[in-house]
């Protein structure tokens, strides 16, 4: 957006209350964010969290069904109850959970409150991956190589389609996420029940068979862009993150910025992004998500939500993401212009995960005792403490620690103390692992790729 396009309109969906529906430490985020904005609270739980200690600081604490997400967490109706018996103007959704659910977004508006996040069909486009891809390309965003069309049901066509792309190629489902819902194909000759496999695989994860193929990319990165859009037709980008350090596609350890990428080959890309959010007419916060291989970027998806790394981009950009998804959801312009946002120093976030630091199982229980780092440039985003019980219903990550400096080698550094300081008791976690990552020596050159801490972890094992 041209700096003197902020518009001066007044705040259309004004609330004074807003419903959290979520959980853990992403809840407690949000919650601090309505509070700084003078806003109250209503959190939601499930059975399993009726102890949570955090609950106590929101201005209501309901439990709105039993430990099973599908009961509370994802169960619409009892949510929708507990919006309207608390007079709540509008719902958060936090990440996972209901946060990409085209028909709660849509469910919310059609009950009279604000949907903290964009509209039902912004969501439903970007939630189909094919949808996404044309949309993309429609907006000029490079993309993976590969057709945006739903992939054929007679193999003769899938071979074709294969052999044009040129192996390996990855199968995907277009409804897919969390990692799941692709396999790569190194050559013709196991393309046929990798198509099967992966289409009955998307038919039961994710309600529907439909698939597409792209070019498997055999040593990407995974950079992303940060995007803020308020009602107005105003767009901007907030800076990228690297989230290459991952296993079985789930982000362990994530940067901002992306190191070693000249602004000159990022702008042009996250330029396209922002035209593509004015194009589909895209409000609230979301995210761009690319592989980079040899100088060129790729998009693979968009997340219409919040996401989990977002604190990186909030220590560079010194712009507190969830204040300005609440703001822009209020109706209000955006309070900054692209060229006023600058890229200060180096972030890193660390996923605390409860689970065993060798065999990646989750760890639930008591934590029986907790130190957690401070100082000048530390963060730990957490709803956790010591006599906090870890459940075993819910995702393992039971805090993110960030740290900021002036520049990565110094962020490291901050992140090998903040690590050595951290102790949790009682139950596992993956500490021991993450100190041993901030030792590495190719980690902290920076750039590696999306394979580099599996192989990592197999030379370890
Ligand atoms: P999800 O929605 O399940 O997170 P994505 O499309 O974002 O799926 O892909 C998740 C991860 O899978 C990426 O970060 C990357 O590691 C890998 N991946 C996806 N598409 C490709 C591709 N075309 N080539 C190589 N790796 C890929």
């Amino acid at each position: 957006m041209p700096d003197g396009q902020v518009h001066s309109a007044r705040p259309e969906n004004s609330f004074d209350t807003v419903l959290i529906a979520n959980r853990g430490e992403i809840a407690l985020r949000i919650l601090r964010a309505c509070k700084d904005l003078g806003l109250k609270t209503v959190m939601v739980c499930s059975q399993a969290d009726r102890q949570a200690s955090y609950g106590a600081l929101a201005d209501t604490f309901l439990c709105i069904g039993p430990a099973g997400a599908g009961k509370s967490y994802l169960n619409k109706d009892a949510i929708l109850l507990a919006a309207r018996l608390t007079g709540a103007g509008a719902v958060h959704p936090g990440y996972g959970f209901l946060s990409e659910n085209a028909a709660f977004s849509k469910a919310v508006e059609d009950a009279g409150m604000v949907f903290i996040g964009p509209t039902a069909q912004s969501i439903a486009t970007m939630g189909d991956k094919i949808a996404a891809k044309s949309a993309m390309i429609a907006a000029g965003v490079p993309c993976v190589p590969g057709p945006d069309c739903e992939l054929p049901d007679d193999h003769a066509s899938v071979e074709a389609i294969a052999l044009q792309i040129g192996y390996p190629v990855i199968v995907k489902a277009a409804g897919g996420g969390g990692g799941r819902g692709m396999r790569v194909v190194l050559e013709a000759s196991a393309l046929q029940e990798a198509v099967a496999i992966t289409r009955e695989e998307a038919r039961q994860a994710f309600g529907s068979p439909a698939l597409y193929m792209e070019k498997f990319l055999q040593h990407p990165r995974h950079i992303e862009i940060q995007v803020l859009c308020d009602v107005h037709g105003n767009a901007v980008w907030l800076g990228h993150r690297d989230c290459s350090m991952q296993r079985r596609h789930q982000k362990v350890v994530e940067e901002a910025p992306a190191p070693g990428i000249a602004p000159d080959i990022i702008g042009p890309v996250a330029e396209a992004c922002v035209r593509a959010c004015l194009q589909i007419g895209y409000r609230g916060v979301g995210t761009f998500e690319f592989l980079y291989e040899d100088g060129a970027f790729y998009f693979i998806e968009m997340n219409t939500r919040l996401q989990v790394e977002h604190p990186v981009t909030e220590m560079t950009s010194g712009i507190d993401i969830v204040q300005a998804q609440i703001k822009a959801a209020q109706g209000m312009p955006l309070e900054v212009g692209q060229s006023s946002i600058a890229v200060d120093g180096h972030a890193f976030e660390c996923r605390i995960n409860a689970e065993d630091p060798t065999t990646f199982l989750a760890s639930a229980g008591m934590i029986t005792a907790l130190k957690l780092p401070s100082g000048p440039g530390i963060r730990v985003d957490t709803h956790v403490h010591a006599g906090y019980k870890v459940s075993p219903y819910y995702d393992s990550l039971i805090g993110k620690l960030i740290v900021h400096a002036p520049s990565r080698p110094e962020a490291i550094a901050a992140m090998r103390a903040a690590l050595a300081e951290t102790e949790i008791e009682g139950i596992s976690t993956n500490l021991p692992l993450l100190r041993l990552l901030f030792d590495d020596e190719s980690f902290a050159s920076g750039g590696t790729d999306i394979h580099y801490l599996e192989k990592w972890l197999k030379q370890r094992s």
